[in-house]
């Protein structure tokens, strides 16, 4: 199978081959999938659909800056997140007027919140938070536009 080759340089991948791992900046070497969050109209509900999968929450919360209640379901070391808004105007309420319940983001979490913000915006990515504001269990997040990511939109956490 023909490699794809972006511009001239080298071949991105070849179908069948192991892809040789990128050089990562120092910011992104520890990044892993913190949770899966979907957007619910009701939490309560919605925690009890889960639980015939066997998982309940290890937390439940309330984010100002979301303007949302969370609950946190562990799948094995990360998390499935369940998002319901508190607000109509929080972005959580708008997605499900527009798009009804289901995926709303993933979450990756990065060691050093400032340094990927500031990478990511060397790199020409859109970022719905410039700067990271508090999130949940006293979290730092922000969030990167699914423009820059695929129609995905993407929160990177910075755990205390
Ligand atoms: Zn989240």
């Amino acid at each position: 199978m023909q490699a794809r080759r972006l511009g001239r340089g080298k071949p991105l991948w070849e179908k069948g081959v192991v892809c040789a791992p990128i050089s990562r900046d120092s910011w992104a070497m520890r990044i892993k999938l913190d949770h899966v969050a979907i957007a619910v109209s009701d939490l309560e509900s919605a925690i009890r659909d889960y639980e015939a999968l066997g998982l309940s929450p290890e937390r439940i919360e309330n984010v100002p800056t979301q303007k949302a209640d969370v609950a946190f379901l562990d799948v094995g070391g990360a998390h499935i997140e369940l998002v319901a808004p508190t607000d109509p105007s929080s972005s959580v309420a708008r997605s499900i007027d527009k798009r009804g319940e289901g995926l709303h983001h993933i979450c990756l979490e990065v060691e050093d919140i400032a340094l990927a913000l500031a990478a990511l915006k060397a790199k020409g990515v859109t970022l719905v938070n410039p700067e990271p504001v508090p999130g949940a269990g006293g979290s730092r997040v922000a969030f990167i536009h699914p423009k820059s990511m695929r129609g995905v939109l993407v929160e990177l956490v910075q755990k205390v």
